[in-house]
């Protein structure tokens, strides 16, 4: 069966033919790929073609696909059963865990998605300030749960409009959506309505506008803030957490958070979330405390064997040097190879994740995101595709590098840029 033939028979029962809708390929056209499997930097179609993958599951793939280690784990753990609904010794090592190498982290509860566990950590802001207002920005994503599918309102400082029908506007009223990097308009926020804000939660190195660094101050000031108005401050770091460094972007900048979300990495490839931080808050979730939130499948021993597999490899000496060099050594390649072809570009990486930019200059907001030249992006998109490089398939979207990914894969991946940069100069205007 080809691609498109799987395509065309999955619309017909799903919704789109995905079950998430960027798998859809709607921003750069074409044909999605069916993955049959993936192996280590590689992932291969359902018609047998390989690919050197960029997506990584969008994150949690940082050791490489099927790594046997985390196999070996997750097998194990499977024999034993695959869900009691009843505590394990493994949730309780995965906690501890987490609580060493992020200590921010003084307690910490797991979850089944980055979703559930930003919804939850929102919650329990709430709660635990008795406030309602929320600050979020422009160009963070923290999954779809309500009070987080708003876009920013015109004017100043109005409240947000839902980003999806569904979502009632007196869902949203509380929230606050600010532009990525400005913090006068936090300022303001504050001063008008400081005593209602309950958190802000934030990307502390966004990923999902394309990668965009904070600039100087601007986390530094969202911990000052929160700290005098007694607002939380949330980072999420469900895709930074265990990608930019070993500690997450708050080790990086010694900034510490009231409250931290992870996913992605911290299950290995298997459905886990988790949300955590200062002991006194935590203790106000049930069944302490007064702020509910559960789950099934919370915690689940196969999800939490793969999980503490990963960390486990990504904790062994030098893991967070290589992937950051290899890493680096990919968007450096790629701009030396987009000057040759005098394409504009730009690009950006941190730890294990970069962002390439078809524009000038690295942006430093969702509007200079957006200032890109998608048209290029889409060409190179589907140009790497053809010469068996997979990534991820928008312009608005970081990409993520496996400790899998050798010099033998980047000069690959090189080769296949130096012929996509041809395409994307002579079929776009760069100007
Ligand atoms: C992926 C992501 C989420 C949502 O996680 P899911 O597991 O897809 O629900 C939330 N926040 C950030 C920063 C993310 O990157």
């Amino acid at each position: 069966m080809t691609n498109q033939e799987i395509f065309q028979r999955a619309q017909q029962t799903i919704p789109g033919g995905v079950n998430s809708p960027v798998r859809a390929f709607k921003s750069v056209g074409g044909t999605p790929r069916f993955i049959a499997k993936a192996n280590g930097a590689y992932i291969w179609d359902i018609e047998g073609k390989q690919y050197i993958d960029y997506l990584g599951s969008w994150g949690p793939a940082i050791v490489g696909h099927a790594h046997p280690e985390v196999l070996a784990a997750v097998q194990e753990a499977a024999t034993k059963g695959l869900s009691f609904g009843a505590p394990t010794e493994g949730e309780v090592i995965l906690a501890e865990k987490i609580c060493e190498l992020i200590p921010s982290i003084e307690q910490v509860r797991l979850v089944s998605s980055g979703t559930e566990a930003t919804m939850s950590a929102i919650r329990l802001a709430r709660g635990a300030t008795g406030r309602n207002k929320i600050i979020k920005f422009e160009g963070c994503y923290h999954g779809h749960s309500d009070s987080l599918l708003v876009k920013a309102g015109s004017g100043l400082l109005t409240f947000g409009n839902p980003s999806s029908a569904g979502v009632p506007q007196e869902f949203v009223s509380h929230t606050i959506v600010l532009p990525f990097n400005n913090l006068e308009e936090v300022k303001k926020a504050f001063a008008e309505v400081g005593q209602d804000i309950a958190c802000i939660i934030v990307e502390p190195v966004a990923g999902n506008m394309n990668l965009v660094k904070p600039q100087a101050g601007f986390l530094e000031g969202l911990r000052e803030l929160c700290t005098q108005y007694g607002a939380l401050l949330i980072f999420d770091e469900v895709m930074t957490g265990f990608r930019a460094g070993p500690k997450g972007v708050q080790g990086l900048t010694n900034i510490t958070p009231d409250l931290t979300t992870l996913a992605k990495v911290i299950g290995g490839g298997m459905p886990v979330g988790a949300f955590g931080g200062r002991q006194d808050i935590m203790q106000q979730i049930a069944p302490l405390g007064a702020v509910y939130q559960a789950g099934t499948l919370s915690g689940n021993p196969v999800s939490v064997a793969a999980g503490l597999k990963t960390l486990e490899i990504l904790s062994r000496p030098g893991f967070y040097d290589v992937l950051s060099k290899t890493t680096t050594e990919l968007v450096n390649g790629l701009s030396d190879l987009a000057r040759q072809h005098n394409v504009t570009f730009s690009a950006d990486s941190i730890g294990g994740m970069f962002g390439i930019y078809f524009r000038e200059n690295i942006p430093t907001s969702f509007a200079e995101v957006q200032q890109s030249n998608i048209q290029a992006f889409n060409v190179f998109f589907h140009a790497m595709l053809d010469e068996g490089v997979h990534l991820a398939p928008s312009a608005f979207e970081a990409g993520f590098v496996s400790a899998s990914h050798t010099e033998e894969i980047l000069a690959k991946t090189f080769a296949a840029a130096d012929k996509a940069f041809v395409t994307v100069a002579q079929t776009t205007q760069n100007s």
